[in-house]
């Protein structure tokens, strides 16, 4: 297969990521440089455990252009193995084990992935070929082989991110080492040194994750694994404190969230980052007059940009109203507003924001098209990411988020082209027309809904079209509220009235059997349920994903019932029992162990 892999003249030769980790090796052998609570690995070990990967990644024959997915939990091994595979020359295709597998032999395929390494069991679930998997140990690898020189160049592509793409197929977005080199080490980013601590707790097949695991590497700093696949808010507050973190990347959504708690997590951190969704002047301010000496960041950019563009310091006179600045471009990047005939436009006035400098991506790959389209080189700037998103540039150089140009959503801090839901939802057969939108959009209860109309003659049930659905879209892009229309509303131009399905109010909640009596754990359950979706669920049988819930809905669900009953479900066992009867159970068997467990003290 032929992969056609854009090519960039311009970028700079910072560095790689593997040549500062062993800069940091040589200088500080024995400080820890990753730890998930039971492994610990110093700079020294982890460059030597990369370096015996490397040389047998280099014996499967991984090398420059060689693409390896990762099919790996968070844990100290993911470290070793993307070092490794940088070391070797390849570059790394990050995969969420949560993933629907057709979705992972789709990226897989479009990557030309050789070799995925990995944990035993995922592999197995995939169902890979030997000669493709590579069961990964604690510390990568027992081999002892040779190590190998290392083959990583700055202009080489370093990781591979899927992004949803408008026209219902995902577009991997090749990001260089220069760029990572770039946001891990600008002066003017976020500061780190040998004595800080970084959670490293996001989904591995994001671009926070960068941010997370290798801005501390980079600066001598440590990284510590948050070992729950989805952790919950406690658990996330539990590990901050159990391993003395003191920088903490969070989603707009789940800042939100713990700032609308006034979360003690903010009391023993240094620097909080934010990044994803426009920040609430109103939510920062009640952070910032809490905890004053926090150094709250507001942190914007796209992943063809590499995590981070701009980068805001929160001050209290930033919280007057509205939302807070995504600041000023720090290291390599550069900014441009501009107009639709690509003109700057009017100081102070909204413009398209277009990305240059050295932080970009290298384009999508095997999408030439796209590529030429989103990335173009502008006279006097070289390369430039049109970004899609509105911004106004204040006279100090300040910029402001006033939204996007086109269709594309966030919900919870997932990127969504509506496009590729839509697509998924019209090849089921059921489905004649489908619209997407996001009803409450940057509202913790934000709902990606599904406005349908159905086939002539078909009455599926929407369970049954949600969990089509689910077998080939990763759940972010999943509609959580569904509606059936007899037409979908057009505009005066005949296009499908997107803001009136979006404004639309949800359809009233399906009269379902007659009210249950509730035992008072059900009654429990069901009333943190009520707050949480805002409105009254009284059905023990009531599902939590028909409902209209999601992950962020079910942490605050958690914190909500810990609070009120002194017992904490995990975030795995709620959602894996997804009714209010299962969810009261499992709370009344933990109430009746902690209360056998002598000396209880409750
Ligand atoms: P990230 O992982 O940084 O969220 P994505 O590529 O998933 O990157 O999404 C990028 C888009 O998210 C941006 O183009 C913008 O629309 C939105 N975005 C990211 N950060 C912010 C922010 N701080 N304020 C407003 N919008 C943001």
């Amino acid at each position: 297969m032929t992969l056609t892999i854009p090519t960039v003249s311009t970028l700079p030769t910072v560095s790689t990521l593997p040549a500062l980790i062993a800069r940091q090796a040589e200088r500080h052998p024995s400080a820890l440089a990753v730890t998930d609570g039971s492994t610990f690995l110093t700079y020294r070990e982890l460059l030597d455990a990369s370096g015996r990967l490397a040389a047998v990644l280099a014996a499967r024959g991984i090398g420059p252009g060689s693409a390896v997915g990762l099919l790996c939990a968070r844990s100290t091994r993911l470290a070793v193995a993307q070092l490794a595979v940088w070391r070797a020359g390849g570059h790394v295709l990050p995969l969420d084990p949560a993933y629907p597998r057709p979705r992972i032999a789709e990226m897989t395929a479009d990557a030309d992935v050789r070799l995925v390494l990995g944990d035993k069991a995922l592999l197995a679930e995939v169902g890979l070929p030997e000669e493709r998997a590579l069961v990964l140990t604690e510390r990568g690898t027992e081999a002892t082989a040779e190590t190998v020189p290392d083959a990583a160049e700055a202009a080489a592509p370093a990781l591979l991110y899927y992004t949803s793409g408008s026209t219902g197929r995902p577009k991997g977005v090749l990001v260089p080492h220069g760029a990572v080199a770039d946001l891990v080490t600008a002066p003017d980013a976020v500061a780190l040194g040998p004595r800080d601590r970084v959670l490293f707790h996001s989904t591995v097949s994001f671009d926070a994750a960068t941010f997370e695991l290798w801005a501390p590497l980079a600066r001598g700093a440590a990284v510590a694994i948050s070992p729950a696949e989805r952790p919950s808010t406690e658990e996330l507050v539990r590990d901050v404190e159990r391993f003395g973190v003191t920088t903490l990347l969070l989603t707009t959504a789940l800042f939100h969230h713990l700032a609308a708690k006034q979360s003690r997590v903010f009391g023993v951190l240094r620097t909080v980052v934010v990044g994803g969704e426009a920040m609430s002047a109103e939510h920062a301010g009640a952070v910032l007059r809490a905890f004053p000496w926090l150094e709250l960041c507001n942190g914007y950019g796209p992943t063809e940009a590499t995590t981070f563009t701009t980068l805001h310091r929160v001050a209290p006179a930033d919280c007057d109203n509205g939302a807070v600045p995504i600041g000023r471009p720090f290291g390599d990047a550069r900014v441009l507003v501009l107009d639709e005939r690509l003109a700057p436009v009017e100081p102070g006035t909204v413009g398209e924001l277009w990305i240059a400098g050295g932080r970009l991506a290298q384009g999508y790959l095997n999408r030439p098209e796209l590529t030429a389209e989103r990335f173009r080189v502008l006279p006097g700037h070289g390369r430039a990411y049109r970004s899609g998103d509105l911004v106004r540039q204040r006279p100090d150089g300040v910029l402001e988020f006033h939204g996007r140009t086109d269709d594309q959503v966030k919900v919870r801090g997932f990127r969504i082209e509506p496009g590729e839901v839509e697509h998924a939802l019209l090849q089921l057969p059921e489905v004649a027309e489908a619209a997407v939108v996001v009803r409450r959009a940057g509202q913790p209860d934000a709902a990606l809904t599904a406005c349908l109309v159905l086939a002539e003659g078909a009455r599926p049930g929407v369970e049954t079209l949600r969990t089509r659905l689910a077998e080939r879209l990763p759940a972010h892009l999943v509609p959580t509220a569904w509606t059936v229309l007899d037409v979908l509303p057009l505009t005066g131009s005949g296009k499908v009235d997107r803001r009136a399905l979006a404004t639309a109010p949800d359809p009233a909640a399906a009269s379902g059997p007659a009210e249950a009596a509730l035992t008072p754990i059900q009654q429990a359950v069901a009333e943190a349920w009520s707050r949480a979706l805002e409105r009254r669920i009284a059905d023990p049988a009531a599902d939590f994903l028909a409902e209209g819930g999601h992950s962020l809905l079910a942490m605050w669900i958690v914190d909500d019932l810990r609070e009120d009953l002194g017992v904490e479900l995990s975030l795995a066992d709620f959602l894996d029992h997804p009714t209010v009867a299962a969810q009261a159970e499992l709370l009344e068997r933990a109430l009746r162990a902690a209360d056998d467990t002598p000396g209880a003290d409750r």
